[in-house]
């Protein structure tokens, strides 16, 4: 590994953009079974963490293990409520606080599978824990005994995993919220844990940018055949989403250049580059205040990097 990776910081931000509620005080998550062996961990509050489990005969495999090591307990009581196989396997979509600081949690003998983008931001636990602690409202009791836990395994395009009478793949196809962000899916069920790729509506180009974010989703699709999509931080959607995003970031991506063409300033085109209402959520869905930011963040990120080329 070469050298430190660029860590986010708020400064990073827009003015508008509100910080996730990631709060897990009070959460509890429900068991879903989507198919024979696969189950859905999903989060009593809106925008917490849904995580998930597959059960094969010879083990399970775990998608993330959530931002706390309460919570990381309280993904193992939900699984020994359904087997009493060992937990072979704990696989994280990337490498925020919300995906791995319930790591350490998980026993000792369980395999730890990260994608190298992923393994190299890891070790940064100190910034990470301070770049999270306003998305937990301040509360520093919330990452109460996290630590750092290195991983077992680190792969870089695909690996496949036997469970035994079912089969589990995670998938690496470019940078898109963050530069490890990995699929785990089943093939058997059609199903895809998808992290912080897709959330409801369109995404968070937060450490690419338009043109990358289309083209890691545009190599999902064709790669993957997927009926449903477990979301970290929405509820359980449809593949439309994955449209839904090419289409939002292939316009934004064209105004953007548009802008640069016309050389626009920053501001200029924030101004001029609003969120088109055919993304607008009814102010009554919770994750509505959360729009605005996030459109203003992909078209400061995405002018950003197209200028620098
Ligand atoms: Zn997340």
């Amino acid at each position: 590994m070469s050298g430190k990776p660029k860590m986010l910081s708020w400064s990073d931000f827009p003015p508008d953009f509100v910080v996730w509620k990631l709060n897990p005080t009070g959460c509890k998550l429900t068991t879903k079974e989507l198919a024979p062996g696969v189950y859905a961990l999903l989060s009593s509050i809106p925008g917490v963490d849904n995580v998930g489990f597959v059960v094969g005969k010879k083990g399970v495999l775990v998608i993330d293990a959530h931002i706390s090591v309460a919570m990381a307990r309280q993904i193992q009581e939900r699984i020994r409520e359904v087997t009493d196989k060992p937990i072979l396997y704990l696989v994280n979509s990337n490498y925020h606080a919300d995906h791995v600081f319930g790591n350490c949690a998980f026993p000792r003998e369980t395999v730890l599978i990260q994608h190298r983008e992923t393994a190299a931001r890891t070790p940064y636990f100190k910034e990470e824990w301070e770049f999270m602690l306003p998305a937990v409202a301040n509360d520093p009791k919330i990452f109460e005994g996290a630590s750092c836990r290195a991983p077992d395994i680190v792969f870089d395009g695909h690996l496949s995993i036997d469970l035994g009478s079912i089969a589990v793949e995670t998938h690496w196809f470019g940078p898109a919220n963050t530069p490890g962000d990995t699929v785990t899916y089943v093939p058997g069920a059609r199903t895809a844990w998808v992290g912080n790729m897709t959330t409801g509506t369109f995404g968070l180009c937060l450490e690419s940018d338009a043109p990358a974010y289309m083209a890691t989703i545009a190599r999902l699709m064709e790669r993957l055949v997927i009926d449903t999509v477990v979301p970290a931080h929405a509820p359980i959607h449809g593949p439309g989403v994955f449209g839904d995003n090419l289409r939002y970031f292939g316009n934004l991506a064209t105004q953007v250049k548009r802008a640069l063409q016309e050389g626009w300033s920053l501001e200029e085109t924030m101004k001029r580059t609003p969120l088109d209402d055919a993304y607008r959520l009814p102010d009554a869905d919770p994750r509505s205040v959360f729009t605005n930011g996030r459109h203003s963040y992909n078209v400061r990120r995405t002018y950003n990097s197209l200028k620098e080329g």
